[in-house]
């Protein structure tokens, strides 16, 4: 009846409302996320599987909202993504992460490479690649160090548009990783269209790989980048068994919480100093 129905509709809108409250406080803090330096970077250590020896960082964003603490970049970059901040928030990434640079030169440690992930909204901008170019200038990191991670989401809209803004930042001699690959609908199709140096498989292909049968999918996948001359990298590795398999098949880079955490900017020179002596 009429009176039974009401409560239950009343607590289905203020769950609704609360929801929308939150993703307001969200969309108008990272309008000034930026201007209050709330915005930090965190770098996860990537690793050669061979020689077992860091071969770069990828740079992952975190916010500390003033009121509502730490929000996670799985949260409120779609958001930033939709009302536009991410152009300004990704400029900021990227330029935080090219300076990066500059510290591991005096650890010495000059040939790791910096990952930076792009949105859609950055790599369809007609200016980006001379924003990067600008900031590889700026910044004084070489260009063949620095990796721009692309998912193939964001290409389905138009891949021949996509791949010229590609070419364009090839030719600046910076790399492409194809990210999050295998979780899209028509990954296969993108491998030998795109200039593509790496393939991160998905952490979703390296979660089970060592149950009877599940690796052979992943280890299908990895020969098959291989052949057509890209680099393999597993991410989530967060087991021995996991680690000892992806050397088996010959991934050629590994990064997970089993080998490092994302490392907060200080603890960078320490890790790497700790890494290089051993
Ligand atoms: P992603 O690019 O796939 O980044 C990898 C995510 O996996 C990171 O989450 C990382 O902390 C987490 N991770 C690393 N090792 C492991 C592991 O062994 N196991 C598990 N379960 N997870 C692991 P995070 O930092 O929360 O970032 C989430 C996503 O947010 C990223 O996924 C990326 O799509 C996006 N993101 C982060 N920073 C940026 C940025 O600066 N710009 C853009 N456009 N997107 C970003
Ligand atoms: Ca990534
Ligand atoms: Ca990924
Ligand atoms: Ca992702």
């Amino acid at each position: 009846t009429k009176e039974q129905g009401q409560p239950s509709i009343m607590i289905y809108d203020v769950n609704l409302l609360k929801n929308q409250i939150h993703r307001l406080k969200l969309e108008e803090g990272l309008l000034q996320a930026l201007s209050n330096d709330e915005l930090e970077l965190h770098f996860q250590p990537q690793f050669n599987i061979h020689s077992g020896k860091v071969r770069g960082f990828e740079a992952l964003v975190r916010w500390q909202h003033p009121k509502l603490g730490a929000v996670s970049p799985g949260e409120f970059i779609p958001i930033a993504e939709e009302n536009g901040t991410i152009l300004p928030i990704g400029l900021w990434v990227l330029r935080r992460a090219c300076e990066l640079y500059q510290e591991m030169l005096m650890v010495p440690f000059p040939e790791a490479v910096i990952s930076v992930n792009i949105s859609a909204l950055q790599l369809n901008d007609s200016y980006f690649p001379k924003h990067v170019s600008q900031i590889l200038s700026e910044t004084g990191l070489p260009p063949h160090l620095l990796e721009l991670e692309i998912t193939e989401s964001m290409l389905i809209a138009s891949i021949d548009a996509a791949n010229i803004r590609l070419k364009e930042l090839t030719q600046l001699g910076v790399r492409i990783a194809l990210d999050d690959f295998g979780t899209g609908y028509s990954s296969l199709h993108y491998l030998n269209r795109l200039p593509l140096h790496l393939v991160k498989l998905d952490k979703s292909f390296i979660r089970d790989i060592c149950k009877n049968n599940e690796g052979r999918i992943t280890e299908s996948i990895i020969r098959l980048v291989q052949d057509l001359d890209i680099q393999a990298v597993a991410e989530g590795v967060e087991s021995y068994d996991q680690l000892y398999l992806l050397k088996t098949w010959k991934c050629d880079i590994v990064q997970g919480f089993l080998l490092s955490k994302p490392l907060r900017e200080q603890e960078i020179a320490a890790f790497i100093t700790k890494q290089t002596s051993v």
